[in-house]
């Protein structure tokens, strides 16, 4: 009868909620395994000046290669690694590759830019992060200047106070910060107008239907607006046409960053994409 259902219903969620438990603890014994055995790798895209197309730099995006499942995307595994705690080690294993990355391509006189690291929310409250990056630049013989950390909203929206007074101490480093996806979270402009940020960057959902899209015109020209009257120079994500880097070009956009220019590549790859682009 309906008892007899309702019992059976409740033995099969209890059955799912063991299995998925298991589940996560078994991804979370192979994130673990792929921090010990090196299975993390840090790609790299170019990020461009909109007005002359000259290279200023590269974001770093972190792949997980996973023998039995292959190349993972880190939209995969950064939940859990944020929900596990091991974003912390993960992020100072991908800032270490950036700096060791980072000081070849200064010594070759590749790359003049800044190479920016995507910083988790754990990482900005479990650990002084100014003070990780301070001594990833030294144990590379970096200059400041090399590197550039993006945060998103809602990691300052979570603890504003505690999240400018690292951002502050970031950029008394000399390391310039950025607000990542910016317009997909909830941040208020009473707090972005007093946050210590060089730059914002707009997120690829606003880029992907301009210039057809007229609400989006709207709110690509309004993030540039606003940003540029706070002081704030502007990326845009996720150019994948021509068609959009013109209009974004011309409502004043500074930098991009998408397929258009290039897809995010491991290190050999953008070494040799940055000596072609020279030659
Ligand atoms: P994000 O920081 O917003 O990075 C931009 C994402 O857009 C990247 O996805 C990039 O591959 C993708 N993308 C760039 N240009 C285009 C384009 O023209 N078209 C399309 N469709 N996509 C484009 P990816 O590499 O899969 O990374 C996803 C997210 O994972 C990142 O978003 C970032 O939030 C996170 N992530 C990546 N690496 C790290 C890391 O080292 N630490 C942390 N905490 N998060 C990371
Ligand atoms: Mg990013
Ligand atoms: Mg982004
Ligand atoms: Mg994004």
């Amino acid at each position: 009868g309906a008892k007899e259902g309702g019992r059976n219903s409740y033995r099969f969620y209890q059955a799912d909620m063991t299995r998925r438990a298991q589940e996560r603890l078994t991804q979370e014994r192979s994130l673990r395994r792929a921090l010990e055995e090196g299975e993390f790798e840090v790609w790299y895209q170019p990020k461009l000046e909109l007005a002359d197309g000259r290279l200023c730099g590269a974001e770093a995006l972190l792949r997980w290669r996973d023998p039995a499942r292959g190349l993972v995307s880190p939209a995969e595994f950064i939940p859990l690694a944020e929900r596990t705690g091991l974003i912390v080690p993960i992020g100072e294993l991908v800032l270490d590759q950036v700096c060791r990355q980072a000081r070849q391509w200064a010594d070759r006189g590749l790359l003049a830019g800044r190479i920016a690291v995507n910083v988790a929310a754990l990482q900005i409250e479990r650990s002084d992060y100014a003070a990780t990056l301070r001594q990833a630049l030294e144990k590379h013989g970096l200059p400041a200047t090399a590197l550039e950390v993006e945060v998103t909203e809602s990691l300052i929206m979570e603890s504003p106070n505690h999240a400018r007074q690292v951002l502050c101490d970031i950029q008394t480093l000399g390391v310039t910060t950025a607000v990542d996806d910016f317009g997909t979270g909830y941040s208020s402009l009473a707090y972005l107008k007093v946050l210590p940020i060089n730059h914002l960057k707009i997120d690829r959902a606003f880029v992907a239907d301009l210039p057809h899209n007229a609400n989006d015109v709207a709110i690509a020209r309004a993030i540039i607006a606003l940003g540029h009257s706070l002081g704030f120079h502007i990326t845009a994500e996720g150019i994948e046409t021509q068609e959009q880097l013109e209009f974004l070009r011309g409502a004043g956009c500074d930098q991009g960053q998408g397929y258009l220019f290039g897809r995010p590549m491991p290190a050999a790859d953008f070494t040799a994409w940055m000596q072609q682009r020279r030659a």
